[in-house]
């Protein structure tokens, strides 16, 4: 059977959970959650929504021991008018499809999920805080059930949805406030090195699948002890310029790249690395590429309506960045994602990579965490009247925010969930 949302099976809950006033972020869940199963013979069950529980795993199960497992993560904001809205929410059942079909799980139609996921969200739509900038972080993902010890494709899976109660990020001051380090202000900084590779030509990187997260936690507690917050993850290349080594850079952590930069015409350029099969399509990126397209017709707040903002998928090396920096061209360099939104970069410590490196494999880094001789740091423009946003990424953040909250219509990106 096709995954089949007329026969949802809802059970509430006869026990709700109090909301606690200081909830936390990815931990307190909702009351209830999405589960529906497949297997070859009967496909998909009865999806049914019922009251939060923990699963029971046979200890063979396939996902616990190769990653046969896909997500996706997005939000419910509250509108002025009360109800739960989702943002472009087909965009996340569509690509949980094609994650599922990366890694051999079993298709779903996207458009059933979705009708069940409007009816979990409203069920539980107590839980988004009357605060705001508050939401529901909405979990969707899938597993292999397989149980079985073979490295064979699972055949079986479970579909979930759960959910946590979100507020915004926020950023604690960062690690080098000390006075001989580059000022902070409230960027994201990142860690430009060559050891750690995300994803390459022919990988996974453009789907979302559980194995490409564990192995981005170690070099994130690299860029951690170096002093910045995520590794602004590089490929290498040596096609750009032949004879050269080139690194391309992909992405930031988790989260999609974007730089701004001035043109000799006064325009703006706004450049995001091209989908190749190492970035992952966001649905923040593609959106940030839409609005500032319509830039011309529905200004940006905070960019003049005569400058236009040129934007482009076009490759970015090391070389560029550091070059535009030094040209004084880079104006903003912002990260996007459905946790973050977006936000500001601070500085980038670029690892000097014709050099020898530490045992680590890592540039050595002063006490303080400045700049080495071994690293050479890209600080920022600073805009710290606007927590660190350029007038590009304030007026991007400013139209999204407002589009995800409801106050801003805008085509048919917001679903209402009732
Ligand atoms: C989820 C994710 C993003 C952001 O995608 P959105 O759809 O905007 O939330 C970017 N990069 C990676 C690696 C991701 O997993």
């Amino acid at each position: 059977m096709e995954l089949d949302a007329s026969k949802l099976k809802v059970t509430l809950t006869s026990n709700p959970k109090p909301i606690s006033k200081d909830i936390m972020f990815g931990q307190d869940t909702t009351d209830h959650m999405f589960v529906a199963n497949y297997d070859p013979v009967n496909g998909w069950s009865v999806p049914e929504i019922k009251p939060y529980a923990r699963l029971s795993l046979d200890p063979t199960t396939s996902c616990l021991h190769y990653a046969t497992s896909v997500f996706e993560g997005m939000k419910a904001y509250r509108g002025p008018d009360g109800k739960p809205r989702i943002f472009r929410p087909i965009k996340n059942m569509h690509r949980l499809v094609t994650s599922a079909e990366r890694v051999a799980l079993p298709a779903f139609d996207p458009e059933a999920l979705l009708k069940c996921l409007i009816r979990l969200v409203a069920i539980d739509e107590r839980w988004i805080p009357n605060l705001p900038e508050h939401c529901i972080y909405i979990r969707p993902f899938m597993i292999g059930t397989r149980e079985a010890l073979g490295v064979l494709p699972s055949e079986e899976a479970m579909l979930l949805i759960v959910m946590s109660p979100a507020g915004p990020i926020f950023k604690k001051p960062s690690l080098t406030t000390t006075p001989t380090a580059p000022p902070s202000f409230h960027g994201v900084n990142l860690l430009a090195v060559t050891q750690f590779t995300r994803a390459w030509p022919g990988g996974t990187g453009a789907h979302k699948v559980a194995g490409n997260y564990a192995p981005g936690f170690q070099p994130q507690k690299t860029a951690k002890a170096a002093g910045y917050d995520q590794i602004l993850y590089l490929l290498e290349d040596t096609t750009i310029t032949p004879g050269k080594r080139e690194y391309k850079v992909t992405e930031a952590g988790v989260m999609n790249f974007f730089v701004v930069l001035r043109r000799e015409d006064g325009d703006l350029d706004l450049i995001t690395p091209t989908l190749d099969g190492t970035i992952l399509p966001g649905i923040t990126r593609l959106s940030v590429l839409e609005l500032a397209n319509a830039h011309s017709r529905s200004p940006l707040d905070s960019v003049d309506p005569s400058t236009k903002i040129h934007s482009h998928e076009w490759t970015i090396t090391l070389s560029d960045l550091t070059e535009w920096h030094r040209d004084g061209r880079l104006l903003e360099v912002l990260v996007v994602g459905t946790a973050i939104v977006i936000a500001p970069v601070g500085r980038i410590g670029v690892q000097r990579v014709d050099e020898s490196v530490t045992p680590n494999g890592l540039a050595p880094m002063a006490e303080n965490g400045a700049a080495s001789s071994k690293e050479h740091v890209l600080v920022m423009p600073s805009y710290p009247a606007t927590a660190g946003l350029g007038p590009v990424g304030m007026g991007l953040k400013t139209r999204l925010v407002d589009i995800q909250e409801g106050r801003l219509p805008w085509d048919d990106w917001c679903v209402v969930c009732q």
